[in-house]
Order: structure tokens, then C-alpha cells, then sequence
């Protein structure tokens, strides 16, 4: 069975520098689930589907067929055969429709399938596992997977974070809508390592996870 890391947190707690750099470390297939949200809540916004319309929801899915394509390290995904561009999962239309979609049972549904076939991904590609990063996924996809982390930051710190990173969104109405959700809340998995990174540099957070790893 491919061994599989799961990195939950909220925005900006770190989760997606530190995945990336054990993948690279230990040469595992990275994927972060956020971008699937955010493919997900782009296609359904250029419909002009609104998140309070499960059944408008539910049959646009329908005709969307995922797949990913290998980037590297990275696997991305792909609908309908289009691995979606950064600008437009990122913009900000899409920075605040995310969070509703991802509330909504249907669309949640519509992505555990799809999340869980990375593992077999992983395998056939070479790697020697995945590292998933998201907000359910050592409490709903691979609640079994050994190593599951769950990273935290304070508010300040994730602030400052984002402003370097030249996002402007806010994070804190995010994890309000995500941790209040019915269907899968921001929170630590239980049984998870919870990491606090306020004080840490990348460095320290990498090794931190990456001695957990190696034990
Ligand atoms: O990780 P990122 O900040 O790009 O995620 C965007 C949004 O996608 C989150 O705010 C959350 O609403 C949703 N998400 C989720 N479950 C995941 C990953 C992301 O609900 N596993």
C-alpha cells in the first residue's frame, strides 16, 4: 500500500511550502486539495451555478470529468482534460466563492472519489507516496494514513504570510465559513501531530515533520 502523509490546517498555516518541500525531500507526490476546491468553485461560478443551488450544483458536476497531470512533483488537476490556470483559481471571485461551495455536501462528495485514487496515482508514477494537504484529509480521506499533521499558526502570523505571499483575501472569514461547515469542519483529526508554526521558520517546520517521517 502507497504510504500516504496527510497535512491538514487552516489558511496560511504553512501546510502548502511544508508539503511541497518534503515531497521534494522524500520524493512524494504532492497534492493539494485546496486547488480542487478552487477548480471545483471556478467551473461552477463561469456557469453561473450559486452555492445555495445543491441541484444546479449536483448536475453540472455530473458532466465534469477529472483526471490530474504529473508537474514534477506535483500532481495537478485536470477537468475535462484542462489543468485549470493559477489566475483563475486564484482570483479573487473565486477566493470568496470557495469556502461556500466547499460547504455544500455535493460538492465534497464530488472530490472524495477523485482524492483518494491519488495514492494509486502516486504509485504508478514512481514516487514513494503522496503527501496530501487540504482540511479533511486525516480526518475524511485517509483517516487510517499513519502520519497525519495538522499545522496552526496565530492570526498575526498568518496575516503577515499572506501579505508576502500578495494575497489580500481574508483568510480569517475562510476558516470562520470552514470550521463552522456541517460536512467535514477545519479542524485537527484526531490522533494527528498538531504543529504550532507560529514561532518556526519553514526550516524548523520541515525538519519537524521530516524527523516524524523518518522515525
Ligand atoms: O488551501 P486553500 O486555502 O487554497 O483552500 C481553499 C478552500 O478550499 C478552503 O478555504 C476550503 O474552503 C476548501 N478546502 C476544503 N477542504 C480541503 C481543502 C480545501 O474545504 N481539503
Amino acid at each position: 500500500q502507497t504510504p500516504v502523509i496527510a497535512v491538514d490546517g487552516g489558511a496560511a498555516s504553512g501546510k502548502s511550502s511544508t508539503s511541497r518541500r518534503l515531497a521534494a525531500r522524500f520524493n512524494l507526490m504532492h497534492v493539494d486539495t485546496g486547488s480542487h476546491y478552487r477548480a471545483v468553485t471556478f467551473a461552477l461560478v463561469q456557469a453561473g451555478v450559486s452555492p445555495g443551488d445543491a441541484a444546479a450544483i449536483q448536475s453540472h458536476l455530473k458532466g465534469l470529468k477529472l483526471g490530474e497531470q504529473i508537474d514534477g512533483q506535483s500532481a495537478r488537476i485536470c477537468i475535462d482534460g484542462q489543468v485549470p490556470r493559477e489566475e483563475d483559481i486564484r482570483s479573487e471571485a473565486v477566493n470568496a466563492a470557495v469556502s461556500p461551495f466547499a460547504a455544500v455536501p455535493e460538492v465534497r462528495q464530488f472530490l472524495y472519489q477523485y482524492q483518494r485514487s491519488q495514492a494509486a496515482v502516486a504509485a504508478r508514477a514512481g514516487f514513494n507516496g503522496l503527501i496530501m494537504e487540504g482540511r479533511d484529509i486525516g480526518s475524511v480521506i485517509f483517516p487510517d494514513a499513519p502520519l497525519r499533521f495538522f499545522l496552526e499558526a496565530d492570526e498575526a502570523t498568518r496575516a503577515a504570510r499572506r501579505a508576502r505571499e500578495g494575497q489580500t483575501d481574508s483568510i480569517a472569514e475562510r476558516d470562520r465559513i470552514d470550521s463552522s461547515r456541517k460536512t467535514a469542519p477545519l479542524r485537527c483529526p484526531e490522533g494527528a501531530q498538531r504543529v504550532d508554526t507560529s514561532h518556526l521558520t519553514l526550516d524548523e517546520v520541515v525538519d519537524l515533520l521530516a524527523e516524524a517521517i523518518e522515525q
